[in-house]
């Protein structure tokens, strides 16, 4: 009888471990390298919109979602005024990557997984069984993102999204009465360090009553993180390397989806590397078979995300957005389903 085929995935975030956790469910070897360890804290929103029960239970990530926060509605603001509440759908689950990430790692090793921390891993782009789930590709220096956790810091909303010149910010409740702060910024020279350095960005970005606000708050500066160089892709490749999450392509942050675009990546992939592994598939067709699905799944949320990003980003669609928003002609629910 033929042995099963092993998987290596290079990239421990929550597409990565995610799909390591559900393969070594399905009994194939997983073998994963990640070049940080657990727990760490990391740039992102940590709200999860789009992610369906369906997906929670195909990846077996019930458990470790058990007591997310459930949020249901966003406050957005813009010139530091309150310009419209909107109601999700469907509630946004809220975690910190430092609790998720960690139990996923801690998961994967409980169902047989070898996990090796502190491992950066190359690979030839078309060896077989490897799956890149290595996050963002590096892009234009232009964008910095930025996140610090507060303690007990009181929200208007379950979700405040605040518009500011070239910049956007979220704040969110997540576990034990933290509240995650997170925001996408046009890099800027400025030389402040620390929680003074978030406060410096929303300040050049005219979110000067929100940094005012902020100023005081009983900041976790263990939690501090920044990303440079963020960059969004708005096509899924259909060639070369087997790329998940991010990797894959990477959704502009307003979205909050880009977590569930993770988890739906490994989903996807799942099922054709099962039967590659049980060697009833070659690489090629696996390859094949899980690009063309994740273009189908993603291709019109990218598009869609790319053409509204702008209107997030630049004052002055900022302000078309505003106008549209406060006579409630913003079509918030139909644009929500086209994002997620
Ligand atoms: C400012 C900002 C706010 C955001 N807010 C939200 C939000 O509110 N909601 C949401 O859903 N999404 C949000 N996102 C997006 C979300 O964080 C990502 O989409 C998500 O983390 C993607 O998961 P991933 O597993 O693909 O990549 P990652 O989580 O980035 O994981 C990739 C992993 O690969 C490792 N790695 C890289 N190269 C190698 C290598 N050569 N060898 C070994 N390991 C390697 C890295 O160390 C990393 O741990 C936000 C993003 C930004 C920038």
């Amino acid at each position: 009888m033929n042995q099963t085929r092993p998987i290596e995935i290079i990239g421990g975030g929550l597409a990565g471990l995610s799909l390591g956790l559900a393969l070594r469910r399905a009994a194939v070897p997983v073998t994963l390298f990640e070049a940080g360890g657990y727990p760490r804290h990391r740039v992102c929103g940590e709200f999860i919109t789009g992610l369906a029960d369906a997906t929670v239970e195909r990846l077996g990530l019930g458990p470790l979602l058990d007591d997310a926060l459930l949020h249901h509605e966003v406050a957005w603001f813009f010139d530091g005024r309150l310009t419209r509440r909107q109601r999700l759908p469907s509630p946004a689950r809220a975690l910190s990557r430092h609790r998720l990430d960690a139990r996923l790692a801690q998961a994967l090793v409980a169902a047989g997984g070898t996990l090796h921390t502190h491992a950066r891993a190359e690979r030839d782009a078309d060896t077989e069984g490897i799956i890149f789930a290595s996050g963002r590709r590096r892009g234009s220096a232009q964008w910095l993102g930025l996140k610090i956790h507060a303690h007990r810091l009181p929200l208007h909303c379950d979700l405040e999204l605040h518009l500011g010149a070239e910049s956007y910010i979220g704040l969110t409740q997540v576990e034990e009465g933290r509240v995650n702060i997170s925001g996408l910024f046009r890099r800027r020279e400025l030389s402040a360090k620390g929680p003074a350095l978030l406060l410096a960005y929303l300040r050049a970005a005219n979110l000067g009553s929100l940094a005012d606000r902020l100023t005081g708050a009983n900041f976790d500066e263990t939690s501090l993180s920044a990303v440079a160089a963020v960059d969004f892709d708005q096509h899924v490749p259909d060639t070369g390397r087997l790329a998940l999450g991010d990797a894959c392509a990477m959704i502009p942050p307003f979205t909050g989806n880009g977590m569930a675009m993770a988890f739906q990546s490994a989903e996807l992939a799942l099922g054709p590397l099962v039967t590659y592994a049980n060697n009833a598939a070659s690489w090629r067709e696996t390859t094949t078979a899980i690009q063309s699905a994740l273009q189908q799944r993603f291709r019109t949320r990218l598009a869609a995300a790319d053409w509204l990003h702008p209107f997030l980003l630049q004052p002055p669609r900022q302000r078309w957005l505003t106008r549209l928003a406060r006579a409630r002609l913003l079509p918030l629910r139909p644009l929500y389903s086209v994002l997620h």
